[in-house]
């Protein structure tokens, strides 16, 4: 395929495109044109997303929407500088689902691992196109609190490690590894269509911070968010991921436990662990906190 068919959409700052090695078939590459010069950068990725999950949910030929949920993962590998970011449209779900889930964690960690992958894309090229130059409304509704967990102040007060303007930086209870972080909207927002650019935007720039921080000992990490019970998303309350691996043989073992997950059988950590460990990140982390934000105001129950 030429480089020319390759690209679907550029605004000049961030371009999408089929990914080279996609991680699984129909997956969609966005890549930032001009590295650390742009501000602007998550604001944009968050426009080109809308129009994404808009042009996924139209319907395709049988009526059915083009896909019923997708994931985004953005993985930082800090030794070979290198950022990959892709967006998995999930077709189906149940057992497909479950298997296009495994796939696309393996294709992270070695590409091509399972090459089942295709640039297939879902639709047609040119109304995937016209649907990425359109300029949807402002999304200005706020929902009313929810029943899911971070819509529960108790849990959240347990979970919580700080929180900024519009968004909560949490600890994993049932952590993929050392370092496994939930950055969830303050508003209930179930699925990415509903939640604001300004929360986006800060949950992306704190991952990153997150990520830049801990890059010594750390230097793999992952962001990610899924939409949809399809794609993997268990809390209806929109939270974007970030884990972090010290290295190849821990990023397997995480791809590991993402599965283990999906059949219940990582165990979640104590409260007692929990809190230790919540107390230590935030000293570890108070120049990343006064930076983005201000310590947990939640207090806690017990
Ligand atoms: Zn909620």
């Amino acid at each position: 395929m030429s480089s020319a068919t390759a690209s679907l959409y550029s605004d000049g700052g961030i371009e999408l495109r089929r990914p080279a090695s996609p991680l699984a078939s129909g997956a969609l590459e966005i890549r930032v044109l001009q590295p650390g010069q742009d501000e602007k950068i998550h604001e944009r990725i968050y426009l080109v997303l809308q129009n994404l999950a808009n042009y996924w949910r139209s319907p395709g030929p049988n009526a059915a929407p083009l896909a019923r949920a997708f994931f985004c993962l953005e993985r930082r590998d800090a030794v070979h500088s290198k950022i990959m970011r892709q967006v998995i449209p999930y077709p189906s779900g149940g057992l497909w689902g479950y298997l296009r889930q495994i796939q696309a964690v393996w294709n992270a960690n070695v590409p091509n691992f399972m090459s089942l992958a295709s640039s297939r894309l879902l639709g047609q090229q040119d109304s995937l196109e016209a649907a990425l130059r359109k300029n949807l409304p402002v999304n200005e509704e706020t929902a009313p609190s929810g029943s899911d967990p971070f819509c529960n102040d108790a849990q959240l007060a347990k979970q919580q490690v700080f929180e900024g303007r519009h968004v909560r930086v949490l600890f994993n209870f049932k952590p993929l590894s050392p370092l496994d972080f939930l950055i969830v909207t303050k508003d209930h927002c179930e699925t990415f269509d509903k939640v604001k650019q300004e929360a986006f935007v800060e949950a992306m720039r704190i991952g990153s911070s997150l990520s830049e921080h801990y890059k010594g000992r750390y230097p793999i990490s992952y962001l990610n968010h899924a939409n949809g019970k399809a794609a993997g998303q268990t809390v209806f309350h929109w939270h974007l991921h970030v884990t972090m691996a010290a290295g190849k043989v821990d990023e397997l073992w995480g791809s590991l436990k993402v599965i283990g997950k999906m059949l219940g059988l990582v165990k979640p950590l104590s409260d007692r662990a929990l809190e230790q460990c919540i107390d230590g990140l935030q000293k570890e982390l108070s120049d990343l906190i006064n930076t983005h934000g201000q310590p947990s105001t939640l207090k806690k129950s017990n």
